[in-house]
């Protein structure tokens, strides 16, 4: 396994839409990639990673809602995942994203989705996802899109995270 280089924003990968992944694609490559990617993301640490973060414009997740020693436990590596059914109801959540250090927003979501994916061998899966779980798979459903967190601020904080994200480290 490796650690993945993690983009930050702003980078045209992170802001373009990912593509699917294709049956051909299925396999131990797929599994190689979401492990590296599972272990960048327990690294960071974070709680879901996408590939656009990582430099691979493909619809590929990965998500670990678990804390403690379920960490691992609960890992869901998620090629092509689609919503296909949300609740009504919403939930609001102060989210962070490894491609946007330092930056906290609260964000409005559907408390529960319906997510269909395949496993990196092609198998298919679904499930509903609730509260927290939920929250993480919208977000790097998100990334597959385009959209990070600094797409749901307004202009004025969006361009002052930007200006300080240039500067060196050293002089913030
Ligand atoms: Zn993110």
């Amino acid at each position: 396994m490796a650690i993945l280089n993690i983009l930050t924003a702003p980078h045209p990968i992170l802001a373009g839409r990912a593509r699917d992944v294709r049956d051909d694609e299925l396999g131990p490559a797929l599994e190689k990639l979401t492990s590296d990617m599972a272990e960048t993301m327990y690294a960071a640490p974070g709680v879901g990673l996408a590939a656009p973060q990582v430099g691979d414009a493909r619809r590929i997740i990965v998500v670990d809602p678990g804390s403690g020693e379920n960490r691992g436990k609960t890992l869901m590596r998620m090629i092509n995942p689609t919503i296909l059914e949300r609740s009504q109801e919403t939930i609001l959540w102060d989210e962070t994203c490894l491609s946007v250090p330092e930056f906290e927003v609260e964000v409005e979501r559907s408390k529960r989705v319906f997510v269909s994916w395949r496993t990196p061998t092609g198998e298919a899966m679904s499930q509903w996802f609730e509260d927290f779980p939920a929250v993480i798979v919208q977000h790097e459903l998100d990334h597959l899109v385009g959209t990070v967190l600094l797409d749901r601020v307004s202009r004025f904080r969006r361009q002052r995270w930007l200006a300080r994200a240039k500067k060196p480290v050293a002089a913030r």
